[in-house]
């Protein structure tokens, strides 16, 4: 049996492992703490990036070496890559935890973006600042996640208080300054290419942020006729120019019909959990096959679906359980402020009834005001 083995060990990893065993795959998860979640589905490794001699006993045991994290250091990658198959490639992991990398790429690639500037000293923020213009958000180029490592400016009077906050970041990590986009509609495509350059992408879906943290998913999103076409486009020029392999996540802003990239993750991604019950092949499986050069599942929807996810702790899963076409994840990860602990997907055949079932959880979970957004989209 095939070895998969995982570079990290959060949900994603959990997920992966789930998807990878009805394939007859088998999973070895990596991660530097030994109680991390994917321990309870999988054999876990504990070892930190920089510990080669259990790596290399890892890549013993392994056919081929994949992600939940990318920020697994690049050299890291490297040193495995030389050693065993890694998707998708070192290349696009590196040019995927850099926001200043990305970006650039995003450009070449004809994916335009919010206006943005490398920051590298205090008066570098001013000279952004002159260009960019405000607002503005100052970003760590790397290691961000959940909306951690950003500072929000209202105007040029806030750079001291952004400097403040992420200044001592600089020299470790590089900043960046992005305009700020009043954009109309956060979608994101999730993609997955083959070994054999095969290319398919599942229906844009439309987020929702809170404090930076995605609260809900919709998909297919509505209203994308247009846009689903050039989203699709655009993911592929981007795979193909890293030579990408696996599942990855184009995070995007709908501005006046117009498409702004945001990032890419490079991986399974928050936003593509509605596949494993809401089409036809989930980005799981689909990951699982792409890595290991099977054939690609369909990635049409069944109907229309919505995820929500659990911040900080659990809710009641009785509602969710006894809902019809509901379904519940929990991550088996201890409560934490801020911290995503399970999700829950609905799906329906269409729009209308996703919103009656979603109205109806909404009340029984005590979460309106989550869920209010979508059901609007949906009726909208
Ligand atoms: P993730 O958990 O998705 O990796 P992250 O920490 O990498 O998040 P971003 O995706 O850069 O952060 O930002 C989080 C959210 O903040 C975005 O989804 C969006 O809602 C908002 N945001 C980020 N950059 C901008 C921008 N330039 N203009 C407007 N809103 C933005
Ligand atoms: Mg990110
Ligand atoms: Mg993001």
């Amino acid at each position: 049996q095939p070895v998969l083995g995982i570079l990290g060990g959060g949900q994603l990893a959990r997920m992966l492992a789930l998807a990878a065993a009805p394939l007859g795959v088998n999973s070895l998860v990596v991660d530097s703490a030994a109680d991390a979640c994917a321990g309870q589905v999988a054999p876990l490794v504990k070892a930190d990036w920089g510990d080669y001699a259990t790596l290399e006993e890892f890549a013993r045991k392994v056919d081929v070496v994949t992600f939940d994290f990318e920020n697994v250091p690049a050299e890291t990658a490297q040193w495995l890559a030389e050693r065993v198959a890694v998707f998708p490639n070192p290349r696009a992991l590196a040019v995927a935890q850099d926001r200043l990398a990305e970006k650039t790429l995003f450009r070449e690639c004809g994916l335009h973006t919010p206006e943005f500037m490398a920051v590298d000293d205090r008066t570098g923020l001013d000279r952004a600042l002159a260009a960019v213009g405000a607002p503005a958000i100052l970003k760590t180029r790397r290691l961000g996640y959940d909306g951690k490592g950003q500072f929000r400016l209202k105007s040029l009077a806030d750079a001291d208080a952004a400097w403040a906050a992420l200044g001592a970041q600089a020299a470790k990590h590089g900043l960046i300054l992005e305009a700020f986009v009043p954009f109309q509609r956060e979608l994101s495509v999730v993609a997955v290419r083959g070994r054999d350059g095969d290319f398919r992408t599942w229906p844009l879906t439309r987020n929702w942020h809170v404090d930076g943290v995605l609260s809900m998913s919709l998909a297919p999103a509505p209203q994308i006729d247009e846009l689903q076409p050039r989203a699709t486009a655009l993911a592929r020029t981007l795979a193909e120019h890293l030579d990408y392999v696996g599942v990855f996540a184009l995070e995007l802003f709908v501005k006046d019909g117009e498409l702004l990239g945001n990032e890419m993750a490079p991986r399974v991604h928050n936003s593509g959990h509605w596949t494993i019950e809401g089409a036809h092949t989930s980005q799981f499986e689909n990951h699982v096959r792409a890595v290991l050069g099977l054939p690609l599942g369909d990635t049409g929807a069944r109907g229309q679906s919505a995820m929500f996810n659990w911040i900080g702790e659990l809710p009641d899963p009785a509602p969710v359980l006894r809902g019809v076409d509901a379904h519940w994840h929990d991550y088996g990860k201890s409560a934490r402020a801020g911290r995503k602990v399970g999700h829950a997907t609905v799906c329906a055949p269409d729009a209308v009834q996703l919103a009656q079932r979603l109205e109806v959880l909404g009340r029984e979970l005590n979460r309106e005001a989550q869920v209010a957004p979508t059901v609007e989209a949906l009726h909208g």
